[in-house]
């Protein structure tokens, strides 16, 4: 639902642009308590996801590197947008995306001068004040700073991306993982990116957060990932490079078509399993590989997974590239530190299977999918897996010593580890502002509880109502909350 989630997001405390006393800044936002618990959620069920299922390791890095990494990944030279300033009011564009708007036409793959002679010919002119544009020039996108004071102070980043932060410590990796292949690394964290102008809210920011997943394989093994058979019947929507429009295909089939290999394949799958799980609308999802003249330099094959926003048109939540052995190959010229392995008689620099997750795109995409309406309430129907808080508790009325009560049955359920809320007032406005939280299950202490010791829970979803013992309630919540019992049937149904 278009607007409403902003609107909800800052009076609830999910995210509100960042600095706004001071006027804000575009493309920085801050996560209240509702957004923060919710972006640790998504990010647990993507750790659990890579540590236990596919045993990656996990690291921390700095994120101000020195120079030398963006050397070696290319991004001092490569990591620009084709900018153009208005000679009238300073503001700045994107040169290629002014041409796209002008004449509906893709830029992908044009050149700075053909961008420039683009301009010219097509008579853009500033879209804010109608000024005129000057000359098309490249923008590094990486935020530069300086390391200590003095002369010997050395020139340092921002890093824009987690990946070579990984990469660089591989040697040592490969030694802590007992010198075996195929080695994933997981690495969450911050990255930055000195956008031009951001207005998109959280899917272009210039701070964001990654789960970037590095795979470290035999070049040889592409084809042969280990659980590809679990994956490989699964259907999904799939854009190829030469089949922009897009058809439902099987996993099994983009392998077996030659359009891509085991590994990119097995996690796309895995990929569109992950945000079904942490609630985004599946319908709205795509597999989409990127034409030949929009890839990156160091990769041989990318694909993405895109949802289709209300809000914000196509959103990349993932990509998933075969990197080859570029980035080893560099890191291993510049720093003059040997990359290769030893495998079984063979000296080799492996390759890189990246799985770069955004974590702001999809938790964006989740509330958008969550968001529901009924006539008189809308609610966020986040999976237990990520809903900020499971529980709130509140006494029917304010008064005859319910307060007290309630409060009892919310410290009960607090001592047994459960995200819970305590809340009073007027009842419905309780409510009201539970299902705008997506809190799941509302617990009410009434008049009946002082004789039958027994709660109401209330069922976000359908509002439905059951009526539970309060010495069984938290074991009946993590029941409900496991999908071992149906909601109907974990009490007495209140009519
Ligand atoms: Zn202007």
């Amino acid at each position: 639902m278009k607007h409403d989630i902003l609107d909800i997001a800052k009076r609830r405390g999910f995210f509100w642009p960042s600095f706004e006393i001071y006027g804000g800044a575009s493309g920085f936002y801050t996560y209240g308590p509702l957004g923060a618990l919710l972006k640790l959620r998504i990010e647990n069920v993507m750790r659990d996801y890579f540590m236990i299922k596919e045993n990656c390791l996990l690291i921390e890095a700095p994120v101000l590197t020195t120079g030398d990494p963006w050397v070696a990944s290319g991004h001092v030279e490569n990591f620009t947008d084709m900018t153009i300033e208005c000679q009238k009011c300073g503001e700045a564009y994107r040169a290629d995306h002014l041409v796209e708007e002008k004449t509906s036409k893709s830029t992908d793959g044009l050149s700075l001068p053909e961008i420039q002679k683009l301009i010219r010919k097509n008579k853009i002119k500033c879209p804010k004040c109608s000024g005129v544009l000057g000359s098309v020039y490249d923008y590094n996108l990486m935020f530069k700073t300086f390391i200590g004071p003095g002369k010997n102070k050395v020139t340092s980043y921002l890093r824009p991306e987690t990946a070579q932060t990984t990469y660089m410590p591989f040697k040592r990796l490969y030694e802590i993982g007992r010198k075996q292949i195929p080695l994933g690394v997981i690495q969450f964290g911050r990255s930055f990116r000195n956008e031009i102008s951001p207005r998109k809210g959280l899917v272009r920011l210039r701070e964001f957060s990654q789960a970037e997943v590095q795979f470290f394989i035999d070049p040889k093994e592409k084809n042969k990932h280990p659980k590809f058979n679990l994956v490989k019947n699964l259907k999904f929507s799939v854009l190829t490079k030469n089949d922009q429009k897009g058809k439902i295909l099987k996993i099994n089939d983009l392998v077996k078509k030659n359009l891509t290999n085991e590994w990119i394949a097995y996690f796309l799958a895995r990929s569109m399993q992950l945000f079904e799980g942490v609630g985004i609308d599946k319908k709205k999802l795509t597999c989409r590989q990127h034409k030949d003249e929009e890839r990156s330099f160091y990769s041989s094959d990318t694909w993405d997974i895109e949802f289709l926003s209300d809000n914000f048109g196509r959103i990349e939540l993932v990509g998933i590239a075969d990197r080859t052995d570029y980035d080893l190959k560099r890191h291993m010229e510049l720093s003059k530190k040997d990359m290769k392995i030893n495998l079984n008689g063979k000296k080799f620099i492996p390759n890189i299977i990246e799985v770069a997750y955004g974590i702001d795109r999809p938790l964006f995409c989740v509330l958008e999918s969550c968001l529901k309406k009924d006539k008189d309430r809308v609610y966020f129907s986040f999976p237990p897996e990520i809903a900020p808080y499971q529980a709130a508790v509140f006494p029917l009325v304010r008064k005859d010593g319910l307060p007290g009560k309630a409060k009892e049955v919310y410290e009960m359920l607090r001592d047994e580890g459960f995200y819970v809320l305590y809340d009073e007032g007027f009842i419905g406005r309780a409510y009201y502002r539970q299902d705008e939280a997506g809190t799941i299950y509302c617990v009410t202490y009434d008049y009946d509880s002082l004789k039958d010791k027994a709660v109401t829970i209330r069922f976000r979803d359908n509002k439905k109502q059951v009526r539970v013992k309060i010495k069984d309630l938290a074991g009946i919540l993590k029941k409900l909350m496991n999908r071992q019992i149906v909601f109907e049937k974990a009490g007495k149904l209140v009519k």
